[in-house]
């Protein structure tokens, strides 16, 4: 494999840039790969476990030099990390992001870039429940789409290289518009975990009641939302924050269903929930024809060796 960038620095040591880090190793897409994170525990932790060929004490010290840098931290910290490294970024280089939302990441990056530095933004869509630096793995982004939504003016070569790049770790890459990306993101993602998130907070104000019958009788169902409901709390809040309207037109379109169903259960109306039902059965078939989950009962996201 050609090595696509001869130096990366990933800022930020987590789920998804260990995973980046593991993934580009396995290609040979990158030269030397150095990195940083904001605590010295998990800077540690890094160097333990050779995450990173390099990692630094400082983020500038990470990005001086870098062809191609990556911001793998949560949303609301992207717009601090970019002031703190913007002096040290090589002209030519190409900044990029994994964040979860786009608009406001493209907000808080581009005023601080310096001339002659290409921003692509980029989300991978590939994730699970585990977040810090052990948590990553190489094939987490294999057949999984990655979004890279440059805006107008964008370089077309430096947006072309990071599509290589993906590419080469494994992912379906596609261009999206940034604030579409937002809606979808909203349907697809942000918003179920914000449902997963409260039917785990009314359970946990249940078992209060009940004693520890929520957590001795939890069923598929219930499991499933906690799994989606114990990720990465930082990553969470960020994300709602920074996408605030799609989130909340989102939300408005759910509670009318929500309600409709409702009225179904109360006026016992049993085609009506027959019907929604079978539809929604029919989008999770969808989404196994589309590779995109297993029909394993586990939803088939167990991590390869554990
Ligand atoms: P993570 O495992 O929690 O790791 C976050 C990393 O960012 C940690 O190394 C943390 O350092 C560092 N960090 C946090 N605040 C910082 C700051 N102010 N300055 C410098 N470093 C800071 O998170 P992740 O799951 O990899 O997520 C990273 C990004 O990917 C987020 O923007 C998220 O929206 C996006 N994303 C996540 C998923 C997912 O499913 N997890 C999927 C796609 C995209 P310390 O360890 O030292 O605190």
């Amino acid at each position: 494999m050609t090595v696509i960038y001869d130096r990366v620095a990933l800022i930020g040591l987590g789920l998804i840039a260990s995973s980046m880090f593991w993934a580009m190793k396995r290609a040979g897409a990158a030269g030397e790969v150095t990195g940083y994170a904001r605590s010295a525990e998990t800077r540690d932790t890094a160097r333990e476990i050779g995450l990173c060929d390099r990692v630094c004490d400082s983020a500038r010290e990470a990005a001086e030099g870098a062809d191609l840098v990556i911001l793998a931290v949560p949303v609301g910290a992207m717009a601090t990390v970019i002031q703190d490294i913007a002096p040290v970024l090589k002209p030519g280089a190409t900044v990029t992001d994994v964040g979860s939302v786009k608009r406001q990441v493209i907000e808080a990056v581009s005023p601080h870039l310096p001339e002659g530095v290409h921003f692509v933004p980029a989300h991978p869509l590939a994730g699970t429940e585990h977040s810090g630096p052990r948590a990553g793995f190489e094939t987490l982004f294999d057949n999984r789409y990655c979004l890279l939504t440059p805006v107008e003016g964008t370089d077309a070569q430096a947006t072309d290289r990071l599509f290589r790049l993906w590419q080469a770790i494994g992912a379906n890459v596609e261009t999206m518009d940034p604030d579409h990306h937002d809606l979808v993101l909203s349907v697809t993602s942000h918003t179920p975990h914000l449902i997963a998130y409260t039917m785990v907070g009314v359970a946990d104000d249940l078992s209060r009641v009940t004693d520890s019958e929520v957590i001795k009788y939890s069923a598929a169902g219930f499991r499933d939302f906690t799994r989606i409901a114990a990720s990465d709390p930082t990553m969470w809040r960020d994300v709602f924050l920074n996408n605030k309207d799609a989130t909340l037109e989102i939300l408005g379109r759910f509670t009318e269903e929500l309600f409709a169903l409702q009225r179904a259960i109360r006026t016992g109306d049993g085609d009506l929930l027959f019907d929604y039902f079978t539809r929604t059965r029919e989008i999770r078939r969808g989404i196994i024809e589309a590779g995109q989950d297993t029909d394993a009962p586990d939803f088939g996201r167990v991590k390869p060796g554990s």
